[in-house]
């Protein structure tokens, strides 16, 4: 079985995945996990807090997992400020229902660091996609959150990064890659040298951790 944590794709029949939704939230279907969130990229600058109010109604069901994705993101459009107003609503909502939070980060790890230790997080919080320095997956580690990889595992440079993580801490998706599920644990089981058994006994344990659930 392999646990896809973050993915904007349809259910496959043998993955346990947590699909994404910005919207159309109140047609998940009942069996199986969602997300929900507001990504920065599709803010609405006017309305954003009717439309929050509105999302968080459907927060609390079973299958919503978790809170997001959402964040920071300094190559997109919309204000930097509504971003950051945006994602603190979200902290304050995952601390409310007790979900864990999914983030999306491009170029602003310090803005985000800073705001999650001035809005404190009370629940587990899983940076996604990431495709970034040691420097920065060092400090992500340090306050003990997780760290979530897809693709960009079968980028060198990624690689090297991957493979100073501890296996506590680590996280596989899709996103909306088009690469599968499978061969994005084999690739992260290769680096870590490993068997694809260890990695998805490991990736169950934190999965059970950070969503305090049974399903395996
Ligand atoms: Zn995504």
């Amino acid at each position: 079985m392999f646990i896809d944590i973050h993915t904007h794709r349809p259910h496959q029949e043998g993955i346990y995945s947590i699909q994404n939704r910005q919207e159309d939230y109140e047609n998940c279907n009942t069996l199986y996990q969602y997300s929900i969130g507001m990504h920065p990229w599709y803010i609405d600058e006017t309305n954003w807090k009717d439309i929050f109010a509105k999302m968080k109604l459907a927060g609390n069901k079973r299958n919503i997992l978790a809170i997001g994705e959402c964040g920071l993101d300094r190559l997109c459009d919309i204000s930097f400020k509504i971003q950051q107003d945006v994602f603190i609503q979200h902290i304050q909502w995952a601390n409310e229902i007790a979900k864990p939070i999914i983030i999306h980060c491009v170029k602003a790890h310090d803005e985000v660091l800073q705001l999650l230790n001035d809005n404190p997080c009370n629940v587990p919080v899983i940076f996604h996609g990431f495709n970034n320095k040691k420097e920065i997956a060092d400090k992500l580690i340090k306050k003990g959150y997780f760290i979530s990889f897809g693709k960009a595992l079968f980028n060198p440079s990624v690689e090297i990064v991957f493979n100073t993580i501890p296996l506590e801490n680590i996280f596989i998706e899709t996103d909306d890659s088009d690469a599968d599920i499978e061969s994005i644990y084999c690739q992260a089981a290769r680096i870590k040298n490993i068997s694809l058994d260890q990695l998805s006994l490991q990736l169950k344990k934190n999965f059970k951790k950070v969503f305090n659930s049974t399903s395996f």
